[in-house]
This record gives C-alpha cells, sequence and structure tokens, in this order.
C-alpha cells in the first residue's frame, strides 16, 4: 500500500512548487490535486507525454473518483466509512505504475488528507504563505490588486479548520507547519526532515535544485500557471505587494498569531 505526502495550504501557498520537488525523489511521485482528478481528467498530464502511462495505468477510475475534499466533507472524512474507496486505488495505481512508494498529492485541504489517512501512511505538510505574498500571487493571476486583508482573512480559516481536523482525526503519521517563504529560500529542512521519517528522499533533487538547475514537474494534471511549464527552479519569492496595503496586512498577521 502506498503511503501519501499530503501537503495542505489554502490556494496559491506554494504547494506545486514543493509538491514538484518532493515529487523529484527516486521513491515518489508528484501527481497534482488528486482531488481534482475526476474535472481534470481529460487533461494531459504536464509531463508532456501525451501518452503519459502513469496515468494511463487508472484512466478507468478517473471518472469514479469524485471530488469529496471540500470542507463540508469533514465530518465524512472523520467519521465516515464507505464501500467506494476509488481514490485508495487510484493513489496504489498511480504509485504501481511510477514503481515508487509514496505519491505526493497537493489536493491541501485536511478532509481529502484525512480521507487518505484511513487505509495508508500520511505525511502531512501544512504550508503556509505570508498574507502580503498570497495576496500578491492572487492579484498577479487574476489581474487584479492585492487584497492582503482578506486573504488574511482566508489564511486564518484554512489554518483553524486545518489544526482542528488533524488534531481530532490523530490519523495523520505526522503534520509539519511550514512557511512558504522559508521554505521556497531553502527546503533543506523540510526534505531532510521527510528523508529521515522515511518518506520521499528529495535530497539530490534539491541539491541540483539549490546548485541553479531545473527539475521535471512531475506528473500533475491539475491547471495552474506553475505546473503549465514541464520544469521548474528554485526562485526565491518576491514581495511585491504595494506599501499602502501594509497596515491592514500587518494588523491582520498580528491577530492570526495571536489566535
Ligand atoms: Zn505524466
Amino acid at each position: 500500500m502506498a503511503g501519501v505526502v499530503a501537503i495542505l495550504g489554502s490556494g496559491r501557498c506554494g504547494s506545486t512548487v514543493l509538491g514538484a520537488l518532493l515529487g523529484a525523489a527516486p521513491n515518489a511521485v508528484f501527481v497534482g490535486e488528486l482531488r481534482h482528478v475526476h474535472r481534470d481528467r481529460d487533461r494531459p498530464c504536464r509531463c508532456g507525454d501525451v501518452q503519459c502511462a502513469i496515468w494511463r495505468a487508472v484512466a478507468d477510475l478517473l471518472p469514479r473518483v469524485r471530488d469529496r475534499g471540500g470542507h463540508r466533507h469533514l465530518p465524512e472524512a472523520l467519521w465516515g466509512e464507505e464501500a467506494d474507496d476509488s481514490e485508495a486505488e487510484l493513489v496504489d495505481g498511480l504509485a504501481a505504475a511510477a514503481g515508487v512508494p509514496w505519491v505526493v498529492d497537493t489536493s491541501k485541504t485536511p478532509a481529502w488528507a484525512l480521507r487518505m489517512a484511513r487505509r495508508r501512511p500520511v505525511l502531512a505538510l501544512t504550508l503556509q504563505r505570508s498574507a502580503p505574498g498570497l495576496a500578491s500571487a492572487h492579484a498577479a493571476r487574476r489581474g487584479l490588486r492585492p487584497q492582503p486583508g482578506r486573504s488574511a482573512v482566508s489564511l486564518a480559516a484554512h489554518d483553524v479548520a486545518t489544526g482542528a481536523a488533524l488534531a481530532a482525526a490523530g490519523r495523520v503519521l505526522g503534520s509539519t507547519p511550514l512557511v512558504w517563504e522559508d521554505v521556497a529560500r531553502d527546503p533543506t529542512a523540510v526534505v531532510a526532515d521527510l528523508a529521515a521519517r522515511g518518506g520521499p528522499d528529495a535530497r539530490g533533487p534539491l541539491a541540483h535544485l539549490m546548485s541553479g538547475g531545473a527539475l521535471p514537474i512531475g506528473h500533475p494534471k491539475t491547471a495552474n500557471r506553475m505546473a503549465d511549464a514541464r520544469e521548474f527552479r528554485l526562485a526565491p519569492p518576491e514581495d511585491v505587494v504595494p506599501a499602502s496595503y501594509r497596515a491592514a496586512v500587518w494588523a491582520m498577521e498580528a491577530l492570526r498569531r495571536w489566535r
């Protein structure tokens, strides 16, 4: 039975970069957001191979895997038990096709991670991004002005839901809180931690990345700007939030920390 590295966090939190790095380990495969495979089933795999063997191996399953990763699915993920376990078949099928024991999944929600953890080891990484960074990432994507206040509120809600769910479950092997800006500058600590815990060992790929090299993106089907590239490099985060937003951001961050 394959293990899952579940990356949790809000949208635009940097999960694709971290997922692709961990999935470059020789004992892991990065598959993007599994909770959306039903929606994304007709998209090509981002590895660039239209005949990607990994997704072909599970093609029959994709129409059956539903998105049961939303927050409203939390009670069901915590206490429910269903006969249909297409998600489990999907994870094991992907791992078997890739010939690796670990699948890296950036579905990001606690409900999905807990569902995964019903029958298999799950290493959870909770990725937080500072509100200014998150606001500028959202704004850049939509061509809008950054709204760091709104980002801070949604971050706080996400943190509370994630922490409560993982604590209530006691089912996940370990949850490591990470701040995206730190990870993007130097992912050494998180990579070493996962390797030490018997998870994906991405120390080799990381050394390549840190020396300026590029890594393949892996096998996400999910569409996002980052995953549209076939390879990636490590880029330190840019903070492009206008100065006029800073007062509101600082206040929201202070509230969030105080909680
Ligand atoms: Zn592929």
